[in-house]
């Protein structure tokens, strides 16, 4: 596009008639210096430039005369001083669109610069012609916007683009600095960056930044700017291509985007492929408190927990050097309370055409429930290991028999209660183990009873019993339990094997029923010898003395009560007390027992109301013994009140005798215990009254022989008042 000759050197006169002469010419004449600065111009070249003459001198050609000014012609000035060599140079005014032929002419302070109007290029011109054209239409072909810049910022050349958005002319550009059009002159900061970037590629590098410009009041663009420079063949920064594009729609789109980023709940991330940030959004800045330039390179790392901040960095390096999902789950502080929670982050690697991975792009997701959740099941499984760890223990004693029942099939059960039944483990999962096959019928009824209290209660009193082991044998046991599960139930069941205990008790009461059989004999001799002797003595006339043997006599019916009592219980307890089965006048009886218990204590008042009592079947003496029993008890235990009273009522069914008393009562939870064999109430108020607690144990049995029951009320203080019932008929034998 450039056609260069070389002409005679010029050198200007500095005469008084110069610049006439000047004048005179009739092409266009122009002097500058090296740096193009205007000294002179003739009128020929005010007019083609249309400025006054005398507003040319002192001025930058390429400022005050757009109509020259293009790279090509640019090009020849920049050659012509630095070469010192005379060019010519042909090329068409963007803004005239006439030819222009132009000689430059080096002289010693800077160049002469000769131009006229030309025809179009001859024939020998016609490539130039059309690479000039082909430039053109290339330069407007861009739809970004192009600028040939000077290495000083100046306007050689620009196309249609940012003309038309900034609504100016070509001449109003051409020439001027590029940092002053209204586009970037709108801001300080930006304009400052673009001269930055200008000094900078001006320098020979390659220059891109973004910016945000304003061609014309009310429009504004986002644009992606590239600086380069050209170089002439001395490596000298000739002149700077500077073009724009427009992304103002992919900034748009960019910031919709953010906006999206910044609305879901995840945080989300870009990582450069070092594993350094890039970029974060909104809520990983608000969550942590910190600035995307905070969360940059490595400062995200910081937000972390410090004992998972190895583990992070550990599943970078694999992500990256496997080039796999990154997958990481770590602890990160929310930046406004101090407290750390759980996330879940994810990356995947994004990549070129080339497959080479340019980003990670990656999202943090907040899982603090969900592990809270795990750290609870967790938790939860320990407790469940210790309780069952317990439970084993529990299970493996070796002093309690332990067992499982669904129903009446014992399913679990430890070796301390296979070791008592005699049953295998084997045997217990072959479901060969039912406890009520195990109870003897005669525990049947008290089986059945606790079985029913733990569907109600949850729970059974521990009760004795016995169980059928495997072989036959019977085993005394004392057995306590809980309901796990009400349907179908499900019972867990303790076993205290009681044969230790209950062999005790036998020999104790063997021991009684010899003791008492021992006793028996010498005092009926010594019963049968005193009667002897009081009798002889009363013949002889020794009343006094036979009076005092009377009262030998009654200790000695004490001491018979007694064993007869000790008896009758180891008899019972072997089930062996005999029963006579008579016709028996409870009125009758009754008022018998009445008075002799009066005769026995004057000092006390024993009053008999009521109906007359009916026949009754039964034994005459035990029924004697059962109301004595009572009736010396009301006295014995009322010794501040001495009034008994006893009250009789009948029914067709069944006859009631109540024993009242005044004196100091029983307490609710000794009421059920008094009953027992041998049990007698450990109270220093009942201390000095002599017993041995065998006597209601006699009469509870004795009534139950008859088919009735026995009751008390009481109140502590107040008195007590035992209810003996007895059916008229259909008593037990
Ligand atoms: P004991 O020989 O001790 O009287 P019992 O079997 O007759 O034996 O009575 C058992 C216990 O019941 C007594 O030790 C006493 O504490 C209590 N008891 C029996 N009857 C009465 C009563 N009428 N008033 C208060 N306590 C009584």
């Amino acid at each position: 596009m450039v056609k260069e000759q070389p002409t005679e050197g010029f050198t200007p006169a500095s005469s008084q008639q110069l610049p006439h002469l000047l004048d005179a010419i009739p092409h266009a004449f122009l002097f500058i210096d090296n740096d193009g600065v205007i000294l002179h111009a003739n009128a020929s070249a005010a007019a083609s430039i249309g400025t006054a003459k005398h507003e040319l001198p002192g001025n930058t050609l390429w400022q005050c005369a757009p109509s020259l000014v293009t790279p090509t012609f640019y090009q020849a000035v920049v050659k012509a001083i630095h070469t010192r060599q005379p060019l010519d140079v042909v090329y068409r005014s963007p803004i005239t669109q006439t030819w222009l032929c132009v000689q430059l002419s080096p002289t010693g302070e800077g160049l002469a610069i000769f131009f006229h109007e030309t025809m179009e290029p001859t024939r020998h011109q016609e490539t130039f012609g059309q690479n000039e054209q082909m430039y053109r239409d290339l330069l407007e072909s861009f739809t970004d916007g192009v600028a040939i810049l000077t290495p000083e910022g100046l306007i050689l050349d620009i196309n249609q683009r940012p003309l038309a958005d900034a609504h100016l002319q070509r001449g109003e550009a051409i020439g001027k600095s590029y940092a002053d059009l209204p586009a970037w002159s709108y801001d300080p900061a930006v304009q400052r960056q673009l001269r930055a970037a200008i000094e900078q590629a001006s320098r020979g590098d390659t220059v891109q930044f973004e910016a945000r410009i304003r061609p014309r009041t009310g429009m504004y663009l986002d644009v992606s700017m590239i600086i380069t420079s050209h170089r002439d063949a001395n490596q000298q920064v000739e002149y700077l291509i500077c073009a724009g594009r427009d992304i103002t729609k992919r900034k748009q789109e960019e910031t919709e985007l953010r906006t999206l980023v910044d609305a879901i709940p995840h945080f989300v991330w870009i990582m450069r492929p070092d594993g350094t940030a890039e970029y974060e959004n909104q809520r990983w800045c608000d969550y942590t408190a910190r600035t995307p330039e905070q969360l940059q390179g490595d400062g995200w790392l910081q937000c972390l927990h410090p004992d998972d901040r190895q583990l992070v960095r550990e599943a970078w390096k694999t992500a990256i050097r496997t080039d796999t999902l990154y997958e990481v789950e770590y602890r990160m502080q929310n930046g406004n309370t101090g407290a750390y929670r759980w996330f879940l982050a994810r990356g995947m690697p994004l990549r070129d055409a080339q497959g080479t991975i340019q980003r990670w792009i990656g999202t943090c997701t907040d899982i603090d429930e969900q592990k809270q959740a795990e750290q609870r099941l967790k938790d939860g499984e320990e407790r469940l290991r210790q309780s069952q760890e317990r439970a084993n223990l529990l299970m493996t004693s070796s002093i309690l028999g332990i067992f499982v029942a669904e129903d009446e099939q014992i399913v679990e059960a430890n070796e301390t209660y296979l070791h008592m039944t005699g049953y295998t483990r084997e045997d217990l999962h072959a479901g060969k183990i039912n406890w009520v096959s195990m109870t003897p019928p005669e525990y049947a009824i008290q089986t059945q009873q606790a079985r029913q209290e733990l569907a109600v209660t949850q729970r059974v009193t521990r009760y004795e019993k016995e169980y059928v082991c495997k072989d036959g044998n019977r085993l005394p046991v004392v057995v306590g339990g809980v309901t796990l599960r009400l349907d179908p139930l499900q019972v867990i069941g303790f076993v205290l094997d009681n044969s230790a205990r209950k062999e005790l008790e036998q020999r104790k009461d063997n021991f009684i029923s010899m003791a008492s059989h021992e006793l028996k004999t010498p005092l009926a001799a010594l019963k049968l010898q005193i009667q002897l002797v009081r009798a002889r003595l009363a013949r002889q006339g020794f009343h006094k003395m036979a009076a005092d043997l009377a009262r030998v006599e009654e200790s000695e019916r004490r001491l018979e009560r007694l064993i007869g009592a000790l008896l009758d219980v180891s008899k019972m307890q072997a089930g062996g007390l005999e029963y006579a089965q008579e016709t028996v006048d409870l009125e009758a009886l009754l008022q018998e027992v009445t008075a002799a218990m009066q005769r026995m204590n004057p000092g006390y008042t024993i009053v008999v109301r009521g109906t007359p009592l009916p026949m009754l079947e039964g034994d005459r003496d035990r029924l004697e013994q059962v109301f004595t029993n009572l009736i010396s008890n009301a006295i014995k235990y009322s010794l501040d009140a001495p009034l008994v009273e006893i009250d009789a009522s009948a029914s067709e069914e069944a006859v009631t005798i109540s024993v009242r008393d005044h004196g100091i009562g029983i307490s609710r939870d000794q009421r059920a215990k008094i009953f027992e064999r041998f049990y007698r109430v450990a109270d220093p108020s009942q201390k000095a009254i002599p017993g041995l607690g065998m006597g209601l144990y006699i009469v509870a049995e004795i009534v139950k022989h008859h088919g009735g029951t026995i009751t008390v009320d009481s109140e502590v203080g107040k008195g007590s008042t035992f209810r003996v019932t007895l059916p008229l008929k259909g008593a037990t034998g």
